[in-house]
């Protein structure tokens, strides 16, 4: 094809999206390279995808671990510049040389590099919902504004940007059915559910995830999150959105149309194949992934999802009715409180008891910058540990 390579930044290397992200680009060399990793804790891990894939540049959270790595790296990868920090996260999102920014970071410590991301008018592979949860609306704007190109790696997102008309008008589309697996605890009794232990939270059926997304999945909040983040995307309304609960995680997502036609996007459950679709849009590469085989599926089944077990979900979307920030309150409760619940502090049903205290507690509004969405953030996650001290 002789087309020069494609220069990829992954925030959130590390992490279960991020790995999958570099399996893909590792399987095309002639179409993409690694220019900018990040990661948090796991320096080990980082270490190794350095020296597999000599970015040019490595950005941990702190210059401890910066010393860590360039010391590790001054043989394995001599060329990669380690950077620290904040800044260098937003830095590595917006490189005049970067074309193309997986935005992998789990929660809103997501949001400022995929803002810096967008600013620069990058192409933004968006995993981390998180970021649109709390900056749906300045991430959205920006991306209006820059001419940047937001493309949605969330399965269930992915799925419905393949099945939506490519015109900007969206004719005859009248609405989405967003498809949840029901996660690990979807059969348990409100008894059961009170004592579920993060391990139970933690296995999920079909897809294999980083801790918190699998926490949310069992609570439904990542449903929640979802509903949030597809009404930002495609410009939607909590009621455009059916959500249906499929728990063979077969169809990733649908959109139902005037005619009576649904066009349903179906694949393994693997985060590889919304990455190559990401990476190679609007083109098509293989992503590694098994084709879907029939006549081994068991049925395909669907069910509504039980708000009185799950009210995480409800919260959501009485979350994005309210204001444009009072979702980012509830997502900072969330993260809180999932913490602590795998820390073993709360119990499972504390998580949404958590959510919707602090969500009523602390007062949201239509607060649109940066700063002072996250300066909300920290006053909601204030807030639920303080909640969370007094259940202990
Ligand atoms: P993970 O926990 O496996 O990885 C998270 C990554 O973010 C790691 O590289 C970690 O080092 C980094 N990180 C964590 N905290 C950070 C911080 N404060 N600052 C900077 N970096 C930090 O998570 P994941 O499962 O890969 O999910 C990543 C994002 O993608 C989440 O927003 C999740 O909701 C979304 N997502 C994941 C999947 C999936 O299959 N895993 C599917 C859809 C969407
Ligand atoms: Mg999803």
């Amino acid at each position: 094809m002789g087309q020069r390579q494609q220069q990829v930044t992954i925030l959130g290397a590390t992490g279960s999206v991020g790995c999958s992200t570099l399996d893909v680009i590792a399987q095309h060399p002639d179409r993409f390279q690694v220019l900018a990793l990040s990661g948090h804790r796991n320096l080990t891990l980082l270490t190794e995808q350095c020296a597999r894939y000599r970015p040019a540049y490595a950005v941990v959270p702190d210059a401890p671990a910066a010393a860590q790595l360039s010391a590790a790296l001054s043989l394995l990868s001599p060329q990669t510049e380690v950077l620290c920090g904040a800044d260098a996260l937003r830095r590595i999102a917006a490189l005049p040389e970067c074309d193309i920014v997986m935005a992998a970071i789990v929660g809103a410590a997501g949001l400022p590099p995929t803002l810096a991301a967008a600013e620069a008018g990058k192409r933004i592979l968006l995993a981390n919902k998180e970021s649109l949860v709390v900056g749906g609306r300045l991430l959205m704007d920006t991306v209006e504004r820059t001419g940047a190109t937001l493309l949605p790696i969330d399965s269930e997102h992915n799925a419905i940007f393949q099945c939506l008309p490519t015109a900007k008008d969206r004719q005859g589309v009248t609405s989405i059915l967003l498809t949840a697996s029901g996660g690990p605890c979807r059969t348990l009794s409100q008894e059961e559910l009170a004592k579920v232990t993060p391990e139970q939270a933690c296995a999920h059926p079909n897809w294999s995830m980083g801790q918190k997304i699998s926490v949310d999945s069992a609570t439904l909040m990542n449903k929640g999150l979802e509903l949030i983040e597809a009404c930002w995307l495609f410009d939607l309304q909590p009621s455009d959105i059916e959500v249906v609960v499929h728990p063979q995680s077969v169809i990733h997502s649908m959109v139902r149309y005037a005619d009576g036609s649904v066009l349903a996007q179906l694949g393994e459950p693997d985060m590889r194949t919304p990455i190559a679709y990401g990476l190679a849009w609007p083109e098509r590469i293989s992503a590694g992934v098994s084709p879907l085989d029939f006549t081994r599926l068991g049925g395909l089944t669907f069910e509504a999802p039980d708000l009185q077990r799950f009210p995480c979900l409800r919260l959501a979307a009485e979350a994005f009715a309210a204001s444009a920030s009072a979702p980012a309150v509830l997502n900072a409760a969330n993260e809180v409180a999932v913490e602590a619940f795998l820390a073993g502090q709360i119990g499972f049903l504390d998580i949404p008891r958590i959510n919707e205290a602090v969500l009523d507690r602390v007062p949201s509004g239509e607060l649109t910058d940066l700063a002072a969405l996250l300066a909300l953030d920290q006053r909601a996650r204030t807030e639920a540990r303080t909640l969370i001290d007094t259940l202990q």
